[in-house]
């Protein structure tokens, strides 16, 4: 399959040439033809997968064909996505792929002043990528209008919902025209995301791809049982190796990545923290200059880290387990991508062992011990029940988020990873307790039953 076989014309072919794509990924197969022949699409395809390719291209085809228009530009296609990172690259995306077409494109966001943005609408845009907030913001200002829009896209509809951002959403597209195309692409398809998708779609076509079936492959996973005091320690001595070269580690909190990249830089590892809380700016220079290598580890929250997208990562480090399991697959994403192999190192500490039952769970599979390192646990904190510890103990953490078919990425389960020497079967088991552990010395040895007394009462 090439992109000249998707009748795509010449500007984007050429864009497409300085690009370095040869070949359309599966999501621009199935959606290109779709998109151009003006249907409604449901994609079910998350990034990575080459998504932002699969309906900027056809959208600016179909913009240059219906002709440019004299004197300022109306915006013709709006794309809603959740968050920053995301709306400046499918910009860049668009920027990238529409260089010969003389289609002018800008991006919509939150955290920073809003004038230049109001400057580059007020010139005229042909596609405006946005992130909610802002946009709302702008259109009830007066600065936004979406009376000429043709296409509109959701994107990342999934995380809108998580975000907390499905109102907002639903208040700018009652401010669309009727008449439009439109195009919603969900990584999961819970029934809410289903619901909101017949909202905007008329008789769509449906495509899926699971980019976590090809990079789950190319993906070594692996985790260490480790204390929480020692995860540091842990990080640290992980780090010396230097084949750990361009490493994203995740935190669950912006406190946390904070502290993180404080505790590195001050053992003389360059590192940054990407957060919600840091400015615009601070974001983009942290992740130019991990980009660029000028620092070897990035910190991360899921929602900073969500679509970034880095090119042959080597490694990720969960620092701190996702509480949402799906976020698990996210993070290990941005390794092993484009066939590179990549290694997803997590570590575990007493009170996130639920949450490693639950991405067991989900992803099928058990994910390899590593059992021999300077920081084991301590055995008394190895098998703490998840289970309520009885008043003022922390009860299991609840699942966020309803699991659909789709929530599984396919693939996943098929193969056991490999590549990580020592390793053993994590006992960790998804559905029963562990009846047997491995001790510091790589040895199995059986699990007492321990009685749980309250504090004071033994
Ligand atoms: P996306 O899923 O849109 O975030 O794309 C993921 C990455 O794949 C981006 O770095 C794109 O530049 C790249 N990409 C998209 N389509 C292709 C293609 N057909 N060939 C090679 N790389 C691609």
């Amino acid at each position: 399959m090439t992109f000249e076989k998707l009748q795509l014309i010449a500007p984007l072919l050429q864009a497409l040439k300085q690009e370095g794509y040869t070949t359309p990924t599966p999501i621009q197969q199935q959606a290109i033809p779709i998109v151009l022949e003006q249907r409604d699409l449901l994609g079910c395809a998350q990034t990575g997968t080459g998504k932002t390719a699969a309906f900027a291209l056809p959208i600016l085809q179909l913009l240059l064909e219906e002709g440019t228009i004299a004197g300022r530009k109306p915006i013709r296609t709006l794309v809603l996505t959740p968050t920053r990172e995301l709306a400046i690259q499918i910009a860049e995306s668009f920027t990238a792929y529409g260089h010969h077409t003389g289609l002018r494109n800008t991006v919509v966001f939150g955290g920073v002043g809003q004038k230049p943005q109001t400057d580059a609408l007020r010139a005229g845009v042909d596609v405006l990528i946005a992130t909610p907030g802002r946009l709302l913001d702008l259109m009830d200002q007066g600065y936004v209008d979406l009376r000429q829009l043709k296409i509109f896209v959701l994107d990342e509809a999934d995380r809108m919902l998580d975000m907390g951002f499905v109102h907002d959403v639903k208040r700018i597209i009652a401010k669309l025209p009727q008449k439009r195309q439109s195009l919603f692409f969900s990584a999961t398809m819970p029934p809410e995301i289903v619901k909101l998708s017949a909202t905007i779609l008329t008789n769509p076509l449906r495509v899926e791809v699971t980019p976590e079936s090809t990079t789950a492959e190319t993906i070594q996973q692996c985790v260490y049982f480790v204390d929480k005091a020692n995860k540091k320690s842990l990080l640290i001595h992980l780090l010396r190796d230097s084949a750990i070269d361009n490493t994203l580690v995740f935190t669950r909190t912006k406190h946390g990545a904070d502290r993180v990249a404080r505790d590195l830089t001050k053992f003389g590892v360059k590192a940054e923290a990407i957060h919600g809380d840091k400015g615009q700016n601070a974001r983009q220079r942290a992740l130019s200059n991990f980009k660029e290598k000028k620092i070897r580890v990035l910190v991360a929250t899921d929602i900073a880290a969500r679509g970034i997208d880095i090119d042959k990562l080597s490694h990720v480090i969960n620092y701190e387990l996702p509480n949402v399991p799906e976020s698990y697959v996210h993070r290990i994403g941005r390794t092993g991508r484009a066939g590179a192999n990549g290694k997803a190192i997590s570590f575990c500490d007493a009170e996130e062992r639920a949450y490693l039952q639950d991405i067991q769970k989900l992803i099928g599979m058990r994910i390899p011990l590593i059992t021999e390192h300077p920081f084991p646990m301590d055995p008394d904190a190895d098998f703490a029940p998840v289970a309520k510890k009885g008043k003022g103990g922390s009860p299991r953490p609840p699942r966020k988020k309803a699991r659909t078919r789709y929530d599984k990425p396919a693939g996943f389960g098929k193969e056991k990873p490999s590549g990580f020497k020592k390793t053993s079967e994590s006992t960790a088991s998804t559905s029963n307790p562990p009846k047997t552990r491995i001790n510091s010395q790589g040895n199995k040895v059986e699990v007492k039953k321990k009685r749980w007394y309250r504090k004071g009462k033994a």
